[in-house]
């Protein structure tokens, strides 16, 4: 059997994690991601077919992609979402979700193979999500966060000026308390929302300065986060600064869209189509190929105003 070479790209940055975008749908509407009236009704057909995912995951394999990041939109509003997840021969899968779809069956959830586990989590104030989700209630979400029996998990929340920045300490005390790590956002501005971004890293530094967290950084290899430990001995605490510092050089990732396309980065105009190679009848092999050399092209350190696509329609 050939060997096949690492995805590599001109940087010499390895390409070992995909993360793949069930939908671009999504129940909630978020005020910073979605706009209000949701995204434009897609076709069943423009959607990557499960088998197909499937397909790609095997191609990926080969290539040497190690770690798989299921998200959306939300993942779990797809039909059939948990039959997929469960039919999945990648070893250790991961998942970003709001955890407040209707149908979610938290039981099975529990029995998925999952490496981990990212849930959207802003406000632990009732009213407060009903209006940035346009309409959801906070509730449900906060019983799934508690029947939850899988290893680590990661609460994300987009800080938001004069909105959550008062709610730092409580989310970290309720991450603590249900035993997942919490994750602060920096907001990127991809839509006309009227929401200002909140000096996340001034946030990081003040719990330095009142020795609530460490000073030391913990910075895991290719991850977004750098994440300090809580002085009282409880767990980390996550900063993601898409803005302020850049995770560029050391990125490992593509993203592949609800509808098929490769994005080589979060910030990426261009894309090339698996779905359409796949459905043209090009083999394994020939993808492989094209994988390869499209890589290649991965920019370095791209503006993040060149994103015309929301994130939601990207996978986040
Ligand atoms: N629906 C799932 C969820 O909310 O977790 C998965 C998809 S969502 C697009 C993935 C992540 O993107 C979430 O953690 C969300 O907070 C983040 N996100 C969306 N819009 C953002 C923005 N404008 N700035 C920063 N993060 C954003
Ligand atoms: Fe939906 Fe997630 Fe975007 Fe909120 S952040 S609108 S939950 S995709």
């Amino acid at each position: 059997m050939r060997v096949w070479k690492m995805l590599k790209d001109s940087y010499g940055r390895i390409i070992d994690y995909a993360r793949i975008s069930l939908t671009d749908k999504c129940n909630m509407r978020c005020r910073y991601c979605m706009p209000e009236e949701g995204i434009r009704t897609r076709s069943h057909e423009e959607l990557l077919k499960f088998e197909e995912i499937y397909l790609l995951l095997e191609i990926f394999k080969e290539l040497g992609i190690r770690k798989f990041r299921f998200t959306g939109g939300e993942p779990f509003i797809r039909r059939n979402a948990m039959d997929f997840f469960e039919n999945l021969n990648i070893g250790e899968f991961y998942i970003t979700t709001n955890l407040s779809s209707k149908n979610l069956d938290i039981a099975r959830l529990n029995n998925l193979n999952l490496g981990g586990l990212n849930v959207s989590l802003d406000t632990l104030n009732p009213e407060k999500y009903k209006w940035l989700t346009r309409g959801w209630d906070l509730e449900p979400v906060i019983k799934n966060l508690r029947n939850l029996r899988v290893k680590n998990v990661k609460l994300n929340a987009v800080v938001i000026k004069d909105f959550n920045e008062d709610e730092i300490n409580p989310l970290i005390d309720f991450a603590n308390e249900i035993g997942a790590t919490m994750r602060f956002i920096e907001k990127m501005d991809f839509l006309k929302d009227n929401l200002k971004r909140a000096p996340v890293d001034k946030i990081r530094k003040n719990l330095i300065d009142k020795n609530f967290i460490s000073e030391k950084e913990i910075t895991p290899k290719s991850s977004p986060a750098v994440y300090h430990q809580q002085i009282s001995g409880k767990g980390k605490v996550g900063f993601i600064l898409p803005v302020s510092k850049s995770f560029c050089a050391t990125c490992n990732r593509i993203r592949v869209t609800f509808d098929g396309r490769i994005k080589l980065c979060l910030f990426a105009e261009k894309s090339v189509n698996l779905r359409d190679m796949l459905r043209d009848g090009k083999g394994k092999d020939e993808i492989k190929k094209i994988l390869l050399q499209a890589v290649l092209a991965k920019s370095r350190a791209p503006k993040i105003e060149s994103q015309t696509e929301t994130m939601s329609a990207i996978g986040g």
